[in-house]
């Protein structure tokens, strides 16, 4: 008899991994992809010389030290270059021309919030004192361990003993979201500070989590682009013995008597296997390919009360110029604003491609400035394809402006403009409403186990961004590792990693 086989629809990071975990425990697999290339949200394109990178801005794990590290060993993405973060990001409020960098030297960041901001002293403290406290501890694999679906009683009673000294971070007003946790500062700046910092539904604690990893050194950039992320994990795949299908679009999942028994491609070929592993958009396959059949109250919950993350645009220029002396990435709360989607916006990111020679030819720079912004303008404007190149142009327009009042010289040395618009993000990955990174984190979501299997439905899982509370390649990856561990639990055979015998339950 042969090894059973298993589909895998998508090779984004989720079903990359599901991918590299399968081949680990003796599954055949095909992993079908729209796209020519993997990676999904993960994406990178080259205009002229320059690589634009619409994917990952920074990531955990990528060097020894946090137990993370140990899953990119085991899906080979420890062989992508990494340059490691100093400075999370400059905070620049050009009301009052306060500037601070969000430094991974805490000391530093600790005596420039006191100097700035003097009255709320005892809430930087706070915030200092638990940030430093996070640091001390390798909270980087809590609660990902098992998927969530197979913890028993003893087990949680295990994960938190073994992450004890992180947990009291984690525990009543700590899982407050910034947005509430901000009504105590007193200083303006500062509020918005803590908002922009991640984003502002996220708990209070996860700021502390972010900054502890920048301050141990564990927060790192991709120096090829985020495509190298991607790639490195199909290598370890191709390796292993997995096979993709490029520019396969599947739509369909075949059922006979509630069980999955295979794909259906848009060109009609039906595909069979023993297992369908969905690493895609979870509506579309919940309720669109599924027909919602095999839902229940808690999933339907989920679907209709659960917000996703903001789209962005992102607006990237290849520039003729250098920037040696900007960080990576600053956040601006700017006296003029860019008009998005009918909406004044004044909260704008930039980021400075200066950190890798990768992304451009010696001497100049990609300059990206991420604007977030709503859905449905994008997704209704994209009907006029000649109304939608002029807002982009526009926009392009006024983006350049703009930043040619803080950087002089920038108009005369374009050479690249791109304009990546949340419909941009749908078209190419099928994410609802172009979301990037799946649900919207909130204390909520957090402590909501997201399930992997959907009721009454055998041998199909779900892995992806929509398979866990949060996004983000962290959770993408092991969502995968989870999939084939709960296959492997219900099949009663042992989880392998690396060639290291694990019980999966
Ligand atoms: C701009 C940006 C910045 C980000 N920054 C960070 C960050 O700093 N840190 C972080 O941790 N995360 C970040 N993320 C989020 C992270 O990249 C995503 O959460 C993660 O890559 C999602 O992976 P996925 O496999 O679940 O989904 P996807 O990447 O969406 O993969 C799904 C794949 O399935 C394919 N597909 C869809 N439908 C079909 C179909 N019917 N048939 C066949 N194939 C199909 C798609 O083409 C795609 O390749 C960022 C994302 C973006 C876009």
């Amino acid at each position: 008899m042969g090894k059973p086989k298993i589909i895998i629809i998508g090779a984004g990071l989720g079903g990359l991994s599901t991918g590299i975990y399968a081949q680990l425990n003796g599954y055949e697999t095909v992993i079908y992809e729209k796209n020519p290339v993997p990676g999904g949200l993960a994406a990178c394109w080259k205009r002229k010389d320059y690589l634009i990178d619409g994917g990952i801005h920074f990531l955990t794990g990528h060097k020894p030290g946090l137990n993370l590290y140990r899953v990119f060993e085991e899906v080979g993405v420890h062989k992508a270059e990494y340059v490691d973060i100093e400075t999370y990001a400059r905070y620049i409020d050009e009301r009052s021309g306060i500037k601070v960098d969000i430094s991974a030297d805490l000391d530093k960041f600790h005596s420039d919030l006191l100097r700035l901001f003097p009255d709320d002293q005892r809430i930087i403290n706070k915030f200092i004192k638990s940030t430093r406290g996070m640091s001390k501890t390798d909270i980087s694999e809590f609660g990902f361990k098992e998927p969530m679906e197979l913890m028993k009683t003893k087990d949680w009673i295990k994960e938190f003993w073994q992450n004890r000294k992180a947990l009291k971070y984690f525990i009543g007003k700590s899982m407050k979201p910034v947005s509430e946790y901000v009504k105590k500062v007193k200083n303006p700046i500062l509020k918005e500070l803590f908002l922009y910092m991640f984003l502002p539904t996220v708990p209070v604690a996860f700021l502390w989590m972010v900054l502890s990893f920048v301050a141990q050194n564990q927060m790192g950039l991709l120096a090829k682009g985020s495509i190298d992320f991607a790639q490195k994990m199909e290598d370890r795949y191709l390796e292993l013995g997995g096979k993709i299908e490029y520019k396969s679009k599947v739509t369909d999942i075949l059922v006979e008597d509630d069980t999955a028994v295979g794909i259906k491609l848009e060109d009609s070929i039906v595909h069979n296997s023993d297992f369908v592993v969905s690493a895609i958009d979870g509506r579309t396959v919940i309720y669109d390919i599924l027909d919602g059949v095999y839902t229940n109250e808690k999933i339907n919950k989920i679907y209709s009360e659960w917000k996703t993350v903001d789209p962005f645009v992102s607006v990237s220029l290849g520039v003729d110029m250098e920037f040696k002396d900007e960080v990576w990435m600053t956040f601006f709360k700017s006296t003029d604003s860019v008009t998005i989607a009918e909406e004044e916006i004044d909260n704008i990111m930039i980021r400075f491609f200066n950190y890798s020679p990768h992304f451009a030819p010696k001497g100049k720079t990609v300059i990206q400035v991420d604007f977030e912004t709503e859905w449905e303008y994008w997704f209704v404007l994209r009907d006029d394809m000649k109304e939608y190149n002029s807002v982009k142009k526009k926009l392009a327009e006024e983006t350049i402006e703009w930043l040619e009042k803080r950087y002089p010289g920038i108009n005369n040395n374009i050479e690249v403009i791109d304009v990546a618009t949340p419909y941009t993000y749908w078209r190419y990955t099928l994410n609802e409403r172009g979301a990037y990174m799946g649900f919207l984190p909130t204390s909520d979501a957090f402590t909501t186990t997201v399930e992997k299997r959907l009721p009454g439905l055998k041998n199909f899982y779900m892995a992806g961004q929509w398979s866990m509370s949060m996004g983000g390649v962290q959770p993408v990856i092991y969502s995968g590792k989870h999939v084939i561990q709960l296959l492997c639990h219900d099949e009663g055979k042992e989880f392998v990693t690396n060639n290291r015998v694990r019980r999966s339950n």
